[in-house]
């Protein structure tokens, strides 16, 4: 019966060889997916590296083993000891998956503005949520800064600082880098993404960079309201933050440590509207049957974008960071998307995936 199980799902593509153990191991090894419809729509082959598939649900569950492993490699965290962090997405989700799967404590700090959901979904995962008030980052009272003071106060506990602290880029040099390299056998003109702490973009960037011999392209994708477009084309010129995005967990407003690894090695970096993204999410949905959240379709389309730019025949990667589920009450409800002013960015016959209120 169970033989008859794995031919009938190794005759599907489902591997069933190997087991992993536990929580930990099984982050990682994500397909790359072939976009055919956009791939076939300009000539070029377009790649997402499936990080929806983590076992937390998000690119971030990587950077968030990487930051713990290397706590204890440095010996600054012992049995039973507090993680904090302040991050108001999934990193949180991933720490809090990583401290419950290696016994720590999960201490999460976060803006008061953030969605009841999030809130929840960290607290059903075990992890201490505190909500404080939303200040920006040069006011004391910001929620990095208190989950930073809170950690020295605890014996046996590690502030993880996702932002600056470079073991976040390194789990990307070590893992994500490398599998995309194996997955395209090194046959890639350009990689591609938006960047929160830079993590991902800086990782896996330099380790194509360098495996590539400097063949294989890097470009930063960016939402509107970061400053990174404008400081990478203008060769370093920090503008002050201004505008908004209705995409998560991207857009920067300084270099942070993770991306300054990496930033001055960039082959480029655009703005996609949010009126692109949104219309992605639609069409990702309707032609790859991929359902997926808004910094993946900015992502999506910047790839998209840079095929084009850089012509037929091109292969270009980027990340597929999360699904859609954690933000499907704003994606895909009409009064949301009217509120925002998005509601005619979606082509007509995707409409009707619009289905919620
Ligand atoms: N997309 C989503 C949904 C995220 O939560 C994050 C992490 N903030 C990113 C993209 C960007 O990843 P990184 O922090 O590695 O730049």
């Amino acid at each position: 019966m169970l033989l008859a199980f794995r031919i009938a799902a190794r005759s599907r593509g489902f591997s069933t060889a190997g087991t992993v153990n536990g929580f930990t191991e099984a982050v990682g090894n994500t397909p790359l997916i072939y976009l055919k419809g956009l791939s076939e729509k300009t000539g070029s082959k377009i790649y997402g590296k499936a990080e929806f598939q983590n076992p937390g649900g998000s690119v971030k569950d990587r950077a968030a083993l990487g930051v713990v492993c290397n706590a204890e490699e440095k010996g600054l965290i012992k049995p039973g000891g507090t993680v904090v962090e302040g991050t108001a997405g999934n990193t949180g989700i991933g720490l809090a998956h990583v401290c419950r799967a290696k016994g720590y404590n999960c201490v999460i700090y976060m803006p008061d503005t953030q969605s009841q959901e999030k809130i929840d979904l960290l607290r059903m995962l075990g992890a201490d949520v505190r909500p404080v008030p939303a200040v920006a980052y040069d006011n004391p009272k910001n929620y990095n800064h208190q989950a930073r003071d809170y950690a020295k106060t605890l014996e046996n506990a590690i502030w993880t600082d996702q932002f600056d602290n470079t073991a976040n880029a390194h789990a990307h040099y070590v893992s994500t880098g490398p599998e995309i390299w194996e997955q395209t056998q090194g046959d890639l003109d350009a990689f591609i993404c938006a960047t929160g702490t830079g993590g991902t973009l800086a990782g896996v960037g330099r380790y194509l960079k360098e495996k590539s011999g400097g063949k294989t392209q890097i470009w930063l994708a960016d939402p509107p309201g970061s400053v990174l477009t404008s400081y990478v084309n203008s060769g370093g010129k920090l503008v002050e933050r201004s505008g908004s995005s209705i995409t998560e967990g991207i857009g920067q407003g300084r270099i942070t440590n993770n991306l300054g690894l990496f930033v001055n090695e960039l082959s480029g970096a655009f703005t996609v509207p949010d009126e692109k993204s949104i219309a992605m999410v639609y069409e990702l949905l309707h032609t790859e049957g991929l359902y997926i959240g808004a910094s993946t379709a900015l992502n999506v389309v910047a790839a998209f974008e840079l095929a084009q730019k850089l012509g037929k025949g091109s292969k270009v990667a980027t990340i597929l960071c999360d699904g859609a589920y954690r933000y499907q009450s704003r994606l895909f409800s009409r009064k949301w998307l009217k509120a925002k002013g998005l509601e005619d960015a979606i082509p007509v016959h995707l409409k009707k995936y619009a289905v919620l209120d």
